[in-house]
């Protein structure tokens, strides 16, 4: 665990993608379903607070600026991001195997 995470303004992202390949702790994935109350058509990234190291690759990738950096708490058990009572559901994203998106 790093000095930061990063978080998404979720109604600010518009499912593009373009972010997963940034991080190579595969800490970005898609959400498994739309949420009904959300106005874009198609699913958000979340991210996956138990894999994110806080390096900070992502950052810049994301075109609307959805993703943000979170200063982690010297006592990290503190983090309202490792709080989260249960991970999102996430579908799978091949990233190392044989035709998989690798690293941007
Ligand atoms: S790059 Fe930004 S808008 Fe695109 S999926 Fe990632 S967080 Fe969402
Ligand atoms: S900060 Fe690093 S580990 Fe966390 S989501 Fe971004 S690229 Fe992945």
């Amino acid at each position: 665990m790093g000095q930061s995470m990063v978080a998404i303004t979720e109604p600010d992202c518009t499912g593009c993608d373009l972010c997963i390949p940034h991080c190579p702790f595969e800490a970005l994935l898609p959400l498994a379903s739309n949420p009904d109350s959300r106005t874009h058509k198609k699913r958000p990234i979340v991210v996956v607070a138990s894999q994110c190291v806080g390096c900070l690759s992502c950052i810049g990738s994301c075109p609307t600026g959805a993703l943000f950096e979170v200063k982690v708490p010297f006592d990290a058990s503190q983090s309202t991001l490792l709080l989260m009572p249960q991970p999102p559901e996430t579908e799978p994203v091949n990233r190392w195997k044989k035709g998989g998106i690798g690293w941007a």
